[in-house]
């Protein structure tokens, strides 16, 4: 083979592998919004946009979606420039101005509030974080949003569980759906079933014109570093394993833990009926090898139609329009 077509074999199986992972992550998108019902008729979802890989593969795929949905939504893409030394005020601008969604950049000086406050060498991200979100409330009520899309991952959600085992005592991960903390906003996180290694490859795929993290020069959490690497290493030695941990937070049965308020074992008499799959007391269960195809939702219940069905509601017999 000549070397000119050993370029175009390459350049044809990297566009092959480019097309698949792009079709493979709209469909983790769609299946998380059809499952949870995040997007309904005439939604406004308001994007949030950090400038990191994740936001932008969200919002990329929210703007593909968008338009094959047999739903109608509009998208508002939000960045909050917290005014930290070396924010390049003009990539996001000229990113979403070139992708033609509508936006709003909102320009607070969360920095120097934090750097005024906080004593030095503790942690900052906590009233950061608390800043943002008060401030991305306010935006979301003046935008008129009705949904506030955050892009945190499956990665993230499964790290959040082993967060909060190891230090908070609780059995609790990060919802891909909830109420803000104020009542009165919805946020969805679209991004719930996508693998991060999937959305690192697409941002690179895609050029995403990203924007370092560690511009308010904060410490990383480090306990988080090591939850994550804790779960690399276990996806990398035992195939299957991260993909069977996100099912089980799919699947959870309040009777097999040991929480008296998820569960009234006070009250538990003979002759309820027994859960299927349950502990049957005395034996010792089996367990198969975990599957390793990637799919993180099957057994999530499934709506009628998916957001990636391109027929209008009307059209399906029967079938439930997607929040509608
Ligand atoms: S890393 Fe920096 S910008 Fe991010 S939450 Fe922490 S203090 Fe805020």
């Amino acid at each position: 083979m000549s070397d000119t077509a050993l370029i175009d074999d390459k350049a044809k199986k990297a566009e092959f592998e480019a097309n698949k992972l792009a079709k493979r992550l709209r469909h983790h998108v769609g299946d998380a919004i059809n499952d949870f019902n995040m997007i309904e008729q005439g939604d406004r979802v308001m994007v949030c946009l950090s400038g990191g890989k994740d936001s932008y593969a969200m919002l990329d795929i929210l703007l593909s979606l968008q338009k094959s949905a047999p739903i109608d939504f509009t998208i508002v893409a939000v960045n909050l420039d917290q005014k930290q030394p070396g924010f390049p005020e003009h990539v996001l601008p000229e990113y979403l101005a070139s992708v033609g969604v509508e936006y709003r950049i909102v320009e607070e000086d969360t920095y120097s509030i934090v750097k005024r406050v906080v004593p030095e060498g503790k942690t900052t991200c906590a009233l950061c974080s608390r800043l943002r979100r008060g401030i991305l409330y306010r935006v979301a009520d003046e935008l008129n949003a009705t949904k506030i899309a955050l892009g945190h991952h499956r990665d993230d959600i499964l790290h959040t569980l082993f967060l909060n085992m190891f230090f908070g005592g609780k059995l609790k991960a990060m919802p891909p759906k909830l109420v803000s903390d104020d009542g009165k906003h919805m946020v969805i996180r679209p991004l719930a079933y996508c693998r991060e290694k999937d959305l690192e490859r697409y941002a690179k795929v895609k050029q995403f014109p990203i924007i370092p993290c560690n511009l308010c020069g904060s410490q990383p959490n480090l306990q988080r570093q090591v939850v994550k690497d804790m779960v690399n290493d276990w996806g990398k030695r035992f195939p299957g394993r991260v993909e069977s941990m996100f099912r089980a937070v799919q699947n959870v049965v309040p009777s097999h833990l040991a929480d008296p308020r998820a569960f009234d074992f006070v009250n538990l008499k003979t002759g309820a009926v027994p859960e299927a799959g349950g502990d049957a007391a005395f034996d010792r269960e089996e367990f198969r090898e975990p599957a390793t195809d990637g799919e993180t939702s099957a057994e999530a219940p499934r709506r009628t139609i998916s957001i990636l069905d391109s027929r209008k509601p009307s059209a399906v017999a029967g079938g439930e329009a997607c929040g509608g």
